[in-house]
């Protein structure tokens, strides 16, 4: 049965709770998107590649939703880097993580919370009941719920987002019941906009590799309007 009670998601949340950066503030997963995720988390599932359709789905809206502000307010875009509507994907072999940046909308620090968390959509409780029926997880973007996709792939995700409302912002979790936003005082200012960082399970090397990479963007990029960028980092 893939459903956990709620005892175990409330026991594995404060174990987790230890992990996350100091001064985080943590929260609660809505109890059906913990459900969700201890299914994602958990799969056998063998197309995993759609996780990468879904954050490139992600970035597009990000990045329509902000070129949309800049019709009424060109303001908006910033200068210098900030005005490039693109989204890049980074690889960092040497720590495993893959990463996929855009230069949208971004999330306030209450953004986050709520869009990634706290507020289950419609979709949640409709897709869990076709994951329990066997339906094919390939259908998660259609339910509203595809972010989480992303455990699939990565046992640990890091979400840091800028939005012009607000400072810049980390929210991380490992998929076990909680998660924690802190402001960001560690890494480089983004200008604007998101950047997901999936630090990926063991048997997800695969997607360390440029030329799967190149496969999937050219495979998922077909209806994107905005420019994709592969960068490897030197080892
Ligand atoms: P959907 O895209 O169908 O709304 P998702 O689960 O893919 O559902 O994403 C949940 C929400 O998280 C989005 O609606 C959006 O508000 C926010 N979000 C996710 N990725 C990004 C991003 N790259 N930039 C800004 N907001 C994002
Ligand atoms: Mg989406």
């Amino acid at each position: 049965d893939a459903l956990t009670t709620d005892a175990e998601v409330v026991k594995r949340e404060s174990e987790s709770i230890k992990s996350f950066r100091n001064k985080a503030e943590k929260f609660a997963f809505q109890a059906e998107v913990s459900r969700l995720m201890d299914i994602i988390i958990n799969s056998l599932y063998s197309n995993k590649d759609i996780f990468l359709r879904e954050l490139i789905s992600n970035a597009s809206d990000a990045l329509d939703k902000i070129r949309f502000m800049a019709l009424t307010d060109k303001e908006v875009l910033g200068e210098g880097d900030d005005t490039k509507l693109e989204i890049q994907i980074k690889l960092d072999k040497a720590n495993k993580i893959l990463s996929i940046r855009d230069r949208g909308i971004g999330m306030t620090k209450d953004d986050l919370i709520k869009n990634l968390g706290t507020i289950a959509k419609s979709g949640t409780s409709a897709f869990l009941e076709q994951m329990q029926k066997g339906g094919d997880l390939n259908l998660i973007g259609q339910f509203g719920v595809g972010f989480y996709s992303v455990y699939l792939v990565a046992d640990y995700v890091e979400v840091v987002s800028k939005h012009n409302d607000d400072k810049q912002y980390i929210w991380e979790s490992k998929a076990d019941g909680a998660f924690a936003v802190s402001e960001d005082t560690e890494n480089e200012p983004l200008g604007r906009g998101t950047e997901i960082r999936l630090h990926l399970k063991e048997e997800a090397s695969e997607y360390l590799s440029e030329d799967k990479l190149k496969e999937l963007v050219q495979k998922y990029s077909e209806f994107i309007n905005f420019p994709i960028y592969l960068w490897t980092s030197k080892e």
